[in-house]
């Protein structure tokens, strides 16, 4: 389905990632949480990327979350205010909320944005589900919708987050966990569950990793669910 959406908001939300909510159309249905094709209109006419949805289907908008850089498409991203226009093309995809097992839900950076709306459906539908996010970030200004997170941790009693930093100076004030997301962590996060279903989202390099682990942790592959962030010049 292609439709055409205006901008509700549009929202820098860390030094490094942007926010834009559109309307959302009549009829505009997908699982919690696929993604869609933006085409934005840039300098070079329109781009499409892939865009995981970042919001729960229960919600009454379509948010986006993209790690900025200076491609023609992120910059117009980035310049969206309230009252513009883009073409979602959607919603596609199969890195779903299996409603059925614990969830172990892992994201490395921008890789939050379909997790966060996972996160988001399993409160608004009062699933019964233990859902654990692991959730690496550089530092604490890139914790991006971390008053979002810690709001669902105080409406549901089920869902936890565990967070990590990779670039935390040594000299901050953060007291809670530093480094990337290792064996330790992903045991931490999937202790007294029956069961999980994994989660991962990120770039290849962080997924891989990820992967890795879980198998060496003894996690079944096909418990291990992915969505990999293609497409960045650094990978
Ligand atoms: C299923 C899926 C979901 C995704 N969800 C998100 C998300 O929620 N948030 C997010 O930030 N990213 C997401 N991505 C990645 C996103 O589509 C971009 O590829 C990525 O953000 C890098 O874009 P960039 O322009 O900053 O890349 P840069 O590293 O600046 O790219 C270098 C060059 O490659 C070009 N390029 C990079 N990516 C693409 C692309 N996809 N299509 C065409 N040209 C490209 C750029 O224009 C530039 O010329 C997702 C990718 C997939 C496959």
């Amino acid at each position: 389905m292609i439709s055409r959406v205006r901008v509700l908001e549009s929202t820098r939300v860390t030094p490094t990632v942007h926010d834009v909510k559109f309307e959302k159309p009549a009829g505009f249905d997908f699982a919690p949480v696929q993604f869609c094709g933006l085409e934005l209109s840039t300098g070079r006419g329109p781009i499409e990327y892939p865009m995981s949805l970042a919001c729960s289907p229960t919600k009454p908008y379509l948010e986006f979350g993209a790690r900025v850089s200076n491609s023609p498409w992120k910059e117009a991203f980035a310049a969206l205010g309230p009252g513009d226009d883009a073409e979602v093309d959607g919603a596609y995809g199969h890195f779903v909320l299996d409603e059925t097992t614990p969830a172990v839900l892992v994201a490395g950076g921008i890789g939050i944005t379909p997790l966060k709306g996972m996160a988001e459906y399993a409160t608004d539908r009062h699933l019964p589900l233990d859902v654990r996010l692991v959730y690496s970030s550089r530092d604490e200004t890139e914790i991006a919708y971390r008053l979002e997170l810690d709001g669902l941790t105080r409406q549901n009693p089920r869902f936890h987050v565990l967070h990590t930093l990779t670039r935390a100076p040594k000299d901050s004030s953060w007291t809670g966990r530093r480094g990337r997301i290792e064996s330790d962590l992903l045991s931490e996060a999937s202790r007294g569950l029956d069961g999980p279903t994994y989660y991962v989202c990120g770039t290849p390099g962080m997924v891989q990793e990820t992967y890795r682990n879980l198998l060496g942790l003894g996690v079944a592959a096909y418990r291990v669910k992915y969505e990999v962030f293609r497409g960045y010049g650094l990978e």
